[in-house]
């Protein structure tokens, strides 16, 4: 009986293989499963409509739009947490992505109070001057 030759991939044809975003969504969910929604995306849009300008931003007297509403505090698949809207923030890409990670990270290691994570308290408006400097 004939035995199969074993197979070889050639290198070009490797096993695709799943892009970062595909990787980070296995690791922590899906952006769907971590309660972003289409009724948030809505509701989202809502809030942006009323508070047009990045909080962190307004707070340090530059008029920039926010591109999305932050969490105050990381609500950590708290779906309770996720839909309290005092709690909600408008914010420019930067000021999420650079200053509120360090706040974030800052309160994770027990620095900051919940407080201090508004984009416009005195520990952000500090963060904001040192990490962003007038472009
Ligand atoms: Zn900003």
């Amino acid at each position: 009986m004939p035995v199969r030759p074993p197979m070889f991939r050639p290198s070009h044809a490797r096993a695709p293989r799943p892009s970062d975003a595909q990787e980070r969504d296995r690791r922590r969910g899906s952006a769907r499963d971590r309660g972003y929604t289409a009724e948030w995306d809505r509701a989202a849009k809502a809030y942006l409509d009323e508070h047009p300008l990045c909080l962190g931003c307004s707070a340090v007297g530059r008029l920039k739009p926010a591109a999305l509403v932050d969490h105050v505090e990381p609500h950590r698949f708290d779906m309770v947490k996720f839909w309290v809207v005092e709690m909600w923030q408008p914010s420019c890409r930067r000021h999420h992505d650079v200053v509120k990670k360090h706040l974030e990270a800052r309160f994770d290691r027990g620095e900051l109070r919940v407080e201090d994570l508004r984009l416009d308290s005195r520990v952000a408006i500090a963060a904001t001057l040192a990490m962003m400097p007038v472009e």
